[in-house]
């Protein structure tokens, strides 16, 4: 659904996008993670035909972004990063302003005004100029923008950015709910918008793709993937217990909270000769868990050291 190939994005010396190659099947959410300047949302511009490449091409079901515009954009639902444009409409003349551009007629755009108005509960901020509206409330006008057609592929740039905990838990419903019949890319700089509506995530850097794997697998490439933590009344006790244990290669405690863990040998599973050997020396523990792994230390392992790109030509 969607593809892109070696695309490169260059502002004079800079090369913002370096080459980035990919492809998207229907039902996947891609999230794209980064740091701040990895070009991630010049990548999803081009993708969304909104800036062309130095070099490169992208296409979306089947059409190129740049020689077929309009079948592709036909096809897409944008959601660029900050406000909506035409911040003096008010929502309904905005939403209203978008039906007409997507050819939405009679009935059909009737319905689908409702149901985004209702999905994003934008009710209550109707008639009020976009201008006007909090950061949250200007982000779910512009989803509400990006999916008033129903496309089939969404890029939504940091779809949950400004929102309180409460509404980003709720736009992260609506992405999933989405997931099943269409194809998506979200970029985000949260980590746990990863685990909770991505199936794939590419980490970029410097404009280029460093990783592409589901987040469990990069929770696989973590120090503390099969690592096990745990609690104990006495630190001491269970240090001691932990020794035991021939599969385990290094112990560390927390200084904050002493909590413990357990990193195991490579390839060793240790989480049940762990709870073995605490009982047989009768430590009192109060909390013991198997680790799936970190996503922000496998993050920051693989984008460290990166030279930004305002050092590269
Ligand atoms: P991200 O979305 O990952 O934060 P961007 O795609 O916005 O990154 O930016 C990638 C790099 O390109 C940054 O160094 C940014 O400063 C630069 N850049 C983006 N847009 C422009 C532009 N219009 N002119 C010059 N440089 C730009």
């Amino acid at each position: 659904m969607i593809e892109t190939r070696q695309i490169t994005k260059r502002y004079g010396d800079l090369v913002a996008v370096d080459g980035i190659s990919f492809k998207v099947e229907s039902g996947q959410v891609l999230g794209f993670l980064g740091p701040n300047g990895a070009g991630k949302s010049t990548t999803m511009k081009i993708v969304a035909g909104f800036l062309a490449p130095t070099s490169g091409s992208a296409t979306v079901a089947g059409f190129d972004v740049e020689t077929q515009p309009l079948q592709a954009k036909r096809a897409l639902g944008y959601l660029p990063e900050g406000a909506p444009s035409y911040g003096e409409m008010n929502v309904r003349e905005f939403l209203n302003f978008i039906a007409d551009a997507r050819e939405l007629r009679g009935d059909a755009r009737d319905q689908r005004i409702d149901d985004v108005v209702g999905r994003l509960h934008l009710e209550a901020v109707l008639e009020q100029p976009i201008d006007t509206l909090s950061k949250g409330f200007k982000r779910r006008v512009g989803l509400a923008g990006a999916i008033l057609h129903d496309p089939k592929v969404l890029i939504l740039d940091e779809p949950t950015d400004g929102l309180d905990p409460n509404q980003k838990q709720e736009v992260r419903t609506l992405i999933n709910s989405m997931a099943r019949d269409k194809t998506i890319i979200i970029s985000t700089h949260l980590l746990e918008e990863v685990h909770a509506v991505c199936t794939r995530a590419i980490i970029i850097a410097n404009g280029r793709i460093l990783a592409d794997a589901t987040p469990a697998e990069l929770e696989a490439r973590s120090r503390y993937h099969q690592a096990v933590s745990l609690t104990a009344t006495s630190v001491q006790a269970a240090k001691e217990a932990l020794a035991r244990v021939a599969d385990i290669a290094a112990i560390e405690v927390d200084p904050q909270d002493n909590r413990i863990t357990a990193f195991p040998k490579p390839g060793r599973s240790i989480f049940v000769a762990v709870g073995d050997a605490l009982k047989a020396q009768g430590v009192v523990v109060r909390e013991l868990a198997l680790e799936a792994g970190r996503l922000d230390e496998v993050f920051r392992t693989i984008t460290l050291g990166a030279v930004g790109p305002e050092a590269r030509t």
